[in-house]
């Protein structure tokens, strides 16, 4: 029998017995180490990323790598295709991804062709010739979902990599590698560390080539995490199936009590996880008053936290125009369900 997350969570990454060794691994500051070992320089390897990245693979499977931001572990996934590459990629997904993308699409860096994850056939019919597909699926923030199974199969008889961004899933949802994707990326920043107190990403490999070719990457673009940030990632992930499964529990209860509010006209929620988008009955500046009329519930970025917090997504120019003025992206925290939605109500109060 596999060991379950909650348990591998709170196991992976912990030096080794011994009498008097100490229970958690130690922060090791050091930019370089005697001569004669495998590791000898501080921007190659690290003691307290190796056992962030032993706990990561525990969950996700493979052998992880651990970056200075989720973004940096995306950067390395496209730094290593070649000029030209044909890229496969949801045409929305996480703004900084697809400002990305377009980015290398706009210079010739790659070829990007962006399809709607959600029709099967329709990436089907993209993948063709491609050299990789990158998946973010739910997607952030409309939370659209990708039929995973059936397109990483088509890429793999293709021999087509595929990729796959399990930010909002998280490994208590879905293991991508185990449905036969090469690479799973985190931002760690979000559910796996999830305290909203430090930015890291990961990625996760199946194959040990192509492990070595990110890891050279890693090396070279110099995109690696401190040591202590490391460090409060793996504390994170001690409780990050506990905390996972209290906020997706709050998120359901919510999901039931907005659908049948009267000043929410659209709900956005897969069935599963911690992150919920709704519309409210009203305009772009309707839904920043909502946010700024929380009490409880903080109005900020990012998500995956303790904390429950919210945004209008559109209040960032990067944000695609494919997603809603008037839409708010709720990050469901571990807060009482009910003083959450008593917060809710009171913002609502204010359109
Ligand atoms: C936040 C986020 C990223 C980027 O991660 P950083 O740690 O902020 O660099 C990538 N993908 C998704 C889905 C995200 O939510």
């Amino acid at each position: 029998m596999s060991i379950h997350p909650e348990t591998s969570a709170i196991t992976a990454g912990r030096p080794e017995v011994a009498p008097d060794a100490s229970l958690n691994p130690p922060i090791v500051f050091s930019s370089t180490y005697h001569a004669g070992g495998p590791v000898g320089y501080g921007r190659y390897g690290n003691e307290s990323w190796s056992a962030l990245e032993a706990a990561i693979s525990e969950l996700e499977g493979g052998q992880t790598l651990s970056f200075s931001s989720g973004m940096a572990a995306i950067s390395a996934v496209f730094s290593i295709l070649p000029i030209g590459a044909p890229v496969v990629a949801s045409n929305q997904g996480y703004s900084g991804t697809m400002s990305l993308l377009n980015q290398h699409h706009a210079t010739g860096r790659l070829e990007v062709r962006f399809v709607d994850i959600t029709n099967t056939e329709e990436v089907v019919a993209a993948i063709k010739g491609a050299a990789l597909l990158w998946l973010e699926s739910p997607t952030n923030p409309c939370l659209d979902v990708a039929d995973l199974p059936a397109l990483i199969a088509a890429a793999k008889k293709q021999t087509i990599g595929v990729g796959v961004d399990n930010t909002f899933a998280t490994p208590m949802v879905q293991t991508p590698l185990s449905m036969g994707a090469d690479i799973v990326m985190h931002s760690v920043t979000k559910f796996l560390a999830g305290h909203s107190d430090v930015v890291l990403g990961s990625l996760s490999i199946s194959d040990s080539a192509l492990f070595k070719r990110l890891e050279e990457s890693r090396r070279l673009n110099g995109s690696i995490p401190g040591p202590f940030e490391a460090w409060l990632a793996l504390r994170g992930i001690r409780t990050f199936p506990v905390r996972f499964r209290a906020a997706e529990a709050n998120a359901k209860t919510l999901v039931t009590r907005l659908q049948k509010h009267a000043k929410v006209t659209k709900v956005r929620y897969p069935g599963f996880g911690a992150v919920i988008s709704f519309e409210i009955d009203g305009n772009a500046e309707n839904a920043e008053k909502v946010c700024e009329s929380s009490r409880l519930i903080t109005h900020a970025t990012s998500l995956g936290g303790v904390e429950s917090l919210w945004e209008r997504r559109r209040r960032w120019a990067a944000e695609s125009p494919s997603v809603p003025e008037q839409l708010i992206r709720l990050s469901v925290g571990c807060e009482h369900v009910d003083d959450i939605w008593q917060d809710i109500e009171q913002a609502l109060a204010s359109l």
